[in-house]
């Protein structure tokens, strides 16, 4: 079965620098130099520590999309 990839952006107008995505997923996301994170790439293999990070996050700045189908996996959709 392929490997379900992710695209994941961090939104830096809501981010607030915490790190704890940094901390949580640290294959996933970095600081920048101005303390804002991002995703170290565009497209990255699902994870769970990408997804605890994105869900733990306290400004909801991440959003996951299923690569190839879109599917919103971050923010749940209502
Ligand atoms: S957890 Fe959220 S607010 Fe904190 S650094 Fe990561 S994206 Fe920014």
């Amino acid at each position: 079965m392929p490997e379900t990839k992710w695209q994941v952006t961090v939104d830096k107008d809501l981010c607030i620098g915490s790190g704890g995505c940094v901390l949580r997923a640290p294959d996933g996301f970095e600081l920048d130099a101005a303390r804002q994170s991002c995703a170290r790439h565009e497209v990255m293999a699902s994870s769970d520590a990408v997804l605890d990070a994105a869900e733990n996050c306290p400004v909801e700045a991440i959003s996951i999309v299923e690569e190839g189908s879109g599917t919103v996996v971050f923010p749940p959709e209502d």
